[in-house]
């Protein structure tokens, strides 16, 4: 399945409504939004629902964490909705995605900000738990006006977790080759076309032009699509992105999961023999994060996250069986300069 409706460009948050009248369902609407964005978007959404008759609830999540997670499902159980809408950055969307995932409503990803691919994929990724495959969005309606807004940090994340796509479509072939695993390669294709349109437009999404982001915004949006293709986060998602996840775990405070996968694609990138030199440079155009100083992370951290990585979860990459070992880790972590 693949969204039916993908919508880009400026001013298209006052499109919503008509997106989901085209949906054909009769019925409720619920509109998850996220705290930060209330004030700025809220008007046009509510605007934009009742030019359709569109009925709608709305609740505003603060985070994606266990007690907001319970609290969007139990008014969604209440309220029967045919249509839940996630505003807001990723952690809003994925609350949406499983809400929408649990009452079986068509889910609508309205993105605030382009900080990671959960925007546009059918993968939830709570911070200290792999990612998960539940539901494909039916409608995916990104304002630039609005994401161009939203502070660079969230945009040079976005690039990180593109750029990883590099690693993680190795690591699949890898295991492809000595695993036997299925390997699609229409939708890796998909996958490293994103990333190598980062690379090449890494100065353009720099100075947050309404061009750059537009096509930071498509890059992630082609990135749902290829898990979408592959039935999995497979394309997307590799050792660097099991790095990330050994570091919302062992980290006391970790960094934003695109900015940590950035950083594991330039470690794992020299493990799979790439130019991981190139790759840290474009990171560094971008704004990105590229050592452990610039993550807000300590050292010690980088390397225990390195060690427990491969145990994250079942899923073969260039990690290997046993993972690294501590000196392993410390050398890698040194040869790219993510510690000194
Ligand atoms: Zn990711």
């Amino acid at each position: 399945m693949l969204p039916s409706y993908i919508i880009v460009g400026e001013g298209v948050i006052k499109r919503v409504g008509e997106v989901i009248s085209r949906f054909e369902v009769k019925g409720k609407a619920l509109v998850l939004i996220g705290e930060k964005v209330e004030g700025i978007v809220s008007d046009h959404i509510s605007i934009s629902l009742r030019e359709r008759s569109i009925s709608f609830d709305s609740v505003v999540i603060k985070e994606a964490s266990s007690e907001e997670i319970a609290k969007a499902i139990e008014v969604a159980k209440e309220e029967n909705p045919k249509v839940i809408l996630g505003v807001g950055g990723g952690s809003v969307i994925d609350v949406a995605k499983l809400t929408a995932n649990e009452v079986n409503a068509n889910f609508v990803s309205v993105p605030t900000a382009a900080s990671h691919d959960g925007i546009a994929s059918p993968v939830v990724s709570i911070k200290g738990s792999p990612s998960k495959f539940v539901k494909v969005p039916s409608a995916i309606v990104a304002d630039i006006d609005v994401i161009s807004k939203a502070p660079h940090r969230l945009i040079a994340s976005g690039c990180g977790d593109i750029i990883a796509k590099l690693t993680a479509v190795r690591d699949w072939e890898l295991a492809h080759k000595l695993k036997g695993e299925y390997y699609g390669d229409y939708a890796a294709s998909l996958a490293r076309m994103s990333a190598l349109m980062i690379v090449r437009h890494a100065e353009a999404i720099a100075k947050g032009s309404g061009s750059g982001i537009r096509l930071l915004v498509e890059a992630l949006i082609s990135c749902g699509v290829a898990m979408c293709i592959a039935g999995s986060s497979r394309p997307c998602s590799g050792s660097e992105h099991l790095f990330s996840h050994a570091l919302d775990l062992v980290a006391p405070k970790p960094a934003l999961h695109g900015e940590q996968c950035g950083v594991g694609t330039i470690m794992m990138s020299y493990l799979h023999k790439m130019k991981w030199y190139f790759i840290r440079k474009v990171l560094k155009t971008v704004g990105a994060p590229t050592t452990a100083k610039e993550l807000g992370v300590h050292d010690y951290y980088i390397v225990k996250a390195l060690t427990i990585a491969h145990k994250i979860r079942d899923r073969y990459t260039i990690l290997g069986e046993s993972g690294l070992s501590e000196d392993a880790a410390e050398r890698l972590a040194k040869a790219t300069g993510v510690i000194d």
